[in-house]
C-alpha cells in the first residue's frame, strides 16, 4: 500500500513543489500516487509498467510521455498562430496563484470556526462562499457557479469523484491531479470506496457511512473535512494550513500538528 504525500495548503503563493510544466502534467493541486488494486484494461494495453503484482498498473514513462506530448502540442499551436508563448503560462499561473486549494483551505478554515458558515456552504455554496471577501475575484466564474459542498461528520465520510472524465472544482481547489482522472480510481471508487481508501492509507470504520458523490457538468463536489482535535487554540489561519487537497477529495483526514 502506497500513502499519498500530503501536499499542505501553501500560505497563498501556490508553491506545492511542482514546477510548471510539472504541474500542467500532474493536474496541480495534490502529488499524490495511490496504488489501486485491479488492472484497467486501458492501462494493460500498454507493455511497460510498473512491477508491482495485483496492483494499479501504470506504464513507468507515462508523465515523460505526457510531457513530450503537451510540449509538441504547445508548440504546434505557438507555430499555428492559435496561442502566443505566453498562454500556456498565464493558464498555469492562475491555477497556481488565483485559483487552486488554498481558496478551499480559507473556506474550510472558516466552517471549522463558524458553523452558521458551515451550514450555509452546504445549504448554498455559492453564496457563502461570496462572503468571503479575501478570496480572489472570479470564484463564481471557472465554474464555481456550479460547486457544492458536503461535511464530514462522525457518522458520514463524503469521497468526491467524476465517473465521466474528471469534473472538478477549479475554484477551490485547482486543477485535478492525474490520479483522479484514472480509470480504474473512478470506477472502483464508485463500486468500492472503502477498499480504494484503504490504499490511500485513510481506513473508514465500519460503523461510519461513506457516500461517494459524482461530480458532473452540473454540479462539482468538494467536501469540509472534519477538523482534527488538538486544534482549539489555532487561528483561522494556522487551520488553512493544515488543510490539504486530498482532505477536500475525501481521500485523506486533516492531521494535527505534530
Ligand atoms: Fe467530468
Amino acid at each position: 500500500m502506497t500513502t499519498p504525500e500530503r501536499s499542505n495548503a501553501p500560505d497563498g503563493d501556490g508553491d506545492y513543489g511542482l514546477s510548471r510544466r510539472n504541474l500542467l502534467l500532474a493536474g496541480g493541486a495534490a502529488v499524490a500516487t495511490p496504488a489501486f488494486t485491479g488492472v484497467s484494461p486501458v492501462e494493460t494495453a500498454h507493455a511497460a509498467t510498473t512491477s508491482a503484482p495485483g496492483r494499479f498498473y501504470y506504464p513507468i514513462d507515462r508523465e515523460s510521455l505526457s510531457a513530450a506530448r503537451a510540449m509538441a502540442l504547445e508548440a504546434l499551436l505557438i507555430e499555428k498562430g492559435i496561442i502566443t508563448g505566453n498562454t500556456v503560462d498565464s493558464v498555469l499561473s492562475f491555477f497556481e496563484t488565483q485559483m487552486g486549494p488554498f481558496n478551499g483551505a480559507k473556506i474550510v478554515a472558516r466552517a471549522w470556526v463558524d458553523p452558521g458558515f458551515k451550514q450555509r456552504v452546504v445549504d448554498n455554496t455559492p453564496a457563502a462562499i461570496a462572503e468571503l471577501v479575501d478570496l480572489p475575484k472570479g470564484m463564481a466564474g471557472a465554474e464555481g457557479e456550479h460547486m457544492r459542498a458536503v461535511a464530514n461528520g462522525p457518522h458520514v465520510h463524503h469521497l468526491v469523484i467524476c465517473t465521466l472524465c474528471s469534473c472538478y472544482p477549479w475554484p477551490v481547489l485547482g486543477l485535478p491531479p492525474y490520479w483522479y482522472k484514472d480509470p480504474t480510481f473512478r470506477a472502483r471508487s464508485a463500486r468500492e470506496p472503502r477498499a480504494v481508501l484503504k490504499e490511500f492509507g485513510l481506513e473508514i470504520p465500519p460503523s461510519v457511512e461513506i457516500k461517494t458523490w459524482d461530480s458532473s457538468a452540473q454540479i462539482r463536489w468538494f467536501v469540509i473535512p472534519e477538523r482534527p482535535a488538538g486544534t482549539d487554540g489555532m487561528s483561522e489561519a494556522e487551520l488553512a494550513k493544515l488543510v490539504t487537497p486530498e482532505s477536500m477529495m475525501g481521500v485523506a483526514r486533516v492531521e494535527a500538528p505534530h
